[in-house]
């Protein structure tokens, strides 16, 4: 009733009330007056006139009347329509959860005021802000279509609100969740993030499949880590990157260190954009020999990024390029390269490139390859692609048909790391490949390390009898290289040979070693 009174409308019935009011008051106090024209009128049918007036004048009103409650009622579906237009620009319309905008604007101004009852005891007010991001969505997604991951995402959301059931879950966006909690102790809030996880990544069944995904979580609180929520959902969301990169399932508490990382992360993602445009990240070459011949065989590809007089471990700047999108921009470029190099070389030596697990995820892969081959003109079957076990279990299906692509077109497939990973004996009967190469972590203490002999022999014995080459890499010393001669493994790999090296270097590298195999 205040709201329509302070309208327009409710203004404008005040003011025809008040006219009337008015004209009342009015024909009272002349009453006499009137009624004296009115007799001295009525033999010239003045009444007729008054009458007219009469009507006209009952009619203007109902005509008001209806204008006013029009107005009313437009003013009302106007509400509504702000409402919901507000509901939907705060609200994320699958889930129905409030999003980020929901998270600025309301939480930002709500959960700042401290709930102050009569008489309670308020203590020390904590708001802690958990980011909450899903492992593996992408994979759903990409299985069971975006219906699928639709599901999933509901499923989850509900979960979430189950756990937070007096608190705010907001979604803010793809796969990304954010749950706020007041007054947790330490020890709740690890409890909570815990619980998140253990909910989130139970099974959840989509049609008659049953599917599963993981969920990383990054907190912080208000007023330990930060002055304001926003701070604080800032700090919460470096928490959850570090979570991330400690694997699946992940949870941790920020920590101000984590914050340098993230700046130090992103420092370097942007010289990386900046040396991959300039093109000042480029291919080395270490030699691969053959062990039974001593002759070189070939070389694998080994990106190099030198920084400012430094060279930045690969390890460190392709996992960026990973992470970033940049992989394969960087990969087409070293391939390019690399492939037009390996022409340079005296004689058909083999070219082994590594492609990283982000990449086994790209169905147009085996294409692009294939497109840099014809583009540079060497012989596919030059080529030797080294996947790694973890590369594999992404999209199992997908990497089968990639490589089956790869061994259509002549190119040679080897498993790289072989031993490191979890499953590593399920690769190699699920997947075809030429080689597997044994990793140096097995060759650099297996003299003294009785253990890693066993597996090595193991190593060796199976991919004799499954027919597959076998290149042992990180061969540094002279009893290494002696016992995998004895062994009968193919190809030697290790400092003991040579680094990685410049292609001019590379060039001679192949000269010297042809001349001193034929003197
Ligand atoms: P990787 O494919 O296992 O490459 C072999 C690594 O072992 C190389 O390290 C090489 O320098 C090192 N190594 C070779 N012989 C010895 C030895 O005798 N002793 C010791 N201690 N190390 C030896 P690097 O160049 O630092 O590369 C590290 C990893 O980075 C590679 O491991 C590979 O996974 C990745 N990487 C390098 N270049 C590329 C690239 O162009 N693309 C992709 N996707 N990954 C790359
Ligand atoms: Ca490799
Ligand atoms: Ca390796």
């Amino acid at each position: 009733m205040k709201d329509f009174l302070e309208s327009k409308a409710g203004r404008q019935l005040a003011q025809v009330t008040a006219v009337a009011l008015l004209l009342l008051v009015g024909c009272i106090t002349y009453e006499d007056l009137l009624l004296g024209l009115v007799q001295s009128f009525s033999a010239g049918k003045a009444h007729l006139i008054i009458i007219v007036f009469l009507v006209a004048g009952l009619a203007s009103f109902a005509y008001s009347a209806l204008r006013i409650l029009d107005m009313r009622n437009e003013m009302l579906n106007r509400r509504k329509a702000f409402d919901e237009a507000d509901h939907i620009a705060t609200h994320d319309h699958l889930t129905k959860l409030p999003n980020r905008y929901a998270f600025d604007r309301l939480v930002l101004s709500q959960l700042d005021e401290k709930p102050r009852q009569a008489g309670e005891d308020i203590g020390p007010q904590t708001v802690t802000v958990f980011s909450i991001d899903l492992d593996g969505f992408k994979k759903v997604n990409d299985l069971l279509g975006h219906q699928g991951g639709d599901v999933l995402l509901k499923e989850v959301s509900r979960r979430i609100c189950a756990l937070a059931e007096y608190e705010c879950v907001f979604r803010f966006g793809g796969d990304e969740f954010v749950a706020v909690a007041r007054n947790l102790s330490p020890e709740k809030e690890e409890l909570f993030a815990q619980l998140l996880i253990h909910s989130v990544s139970r099974p959840v069944r989509i049609g008659t499949l049953p599917t599963e995904v993981g969920a990383s979580v990054g907190y912080a609180r208000l007023p330990d880590h930060g002055s304001s929520l926003e701070e604080v959902c800032h700090r919460s969301d470096v928490a959850l990157y570090e979570a991330k990169s400690r694997g699946h399932n992940q949870y941790c508490l920020f920590q101000p260190e984590m914050q340098e990382k993230v700046s130090e992360r992103a420092k370097l993602e942007g010289q990386l954009r900046r040396a991959i445009d300039d093109g000042r990240i480029e291919p080395f070459y270490q030699p691969l020999i053959n062990l039974r011949t001593g002759d070189l065989c070939g070389f694998e590809a080994l990106a190099r990024w030198n920084k400012d007089g430094v060279f930045v471990s690969p390890q460190h700047f392709i996992a960026v390029a990973e992470e970033t999108g940049l992989i394969t921009t960087l990969f087409e470029q070293l391939l390019t390269k690399a492939c037009r190099d390996a022409q340079l070389w005296p004689g058909p030596l083999s070219l082994s490139f590594n492609v990283s697990p982000v990449q086994m995820e790209d169905r147009l892969l085996a294409s692009r390859i294939l497109h840099i081959l014809q583009q540079t003109g060497l012989a596919s079957s030059r080529l030797e692609i080294e996947i790694t076990e973890n590369a594999l279990i992404g999209d199992p299906d997908l990497a089968a048909a990639t490589i089956e692509q790869f061994h259509a077109a002549g190119i040679q497939v080897a498993l790289d790391d072989f031993g490191t990973g979890y499953s590593s004996l399920a690769q190699l009967a699920r997947f075809k490949f030429d080689k597997i190469k044994i990793d140096k972590s097995f060759v650099s203490n297996f003299t003294h390390n009785d253990k890693n002999a066993k597996i090595i022999d193991a190593m060796l014995g199976l991919s004799r009898s499954l027919n597959l080459k076998t290149t042992v890499e990180g061969i540094e010393e002279n009893a290494q290289l002696a016992y995998f001669l004895s062994q009968g493994c193919d190809i030697g790999q290790g400092y003991i040979f040579g680094k990685a090296m410049p292609q001019s270097e590379a060039i001679d590298f192949a000269n010297d070693r042809r001349r001193a195999l034929s003197a």
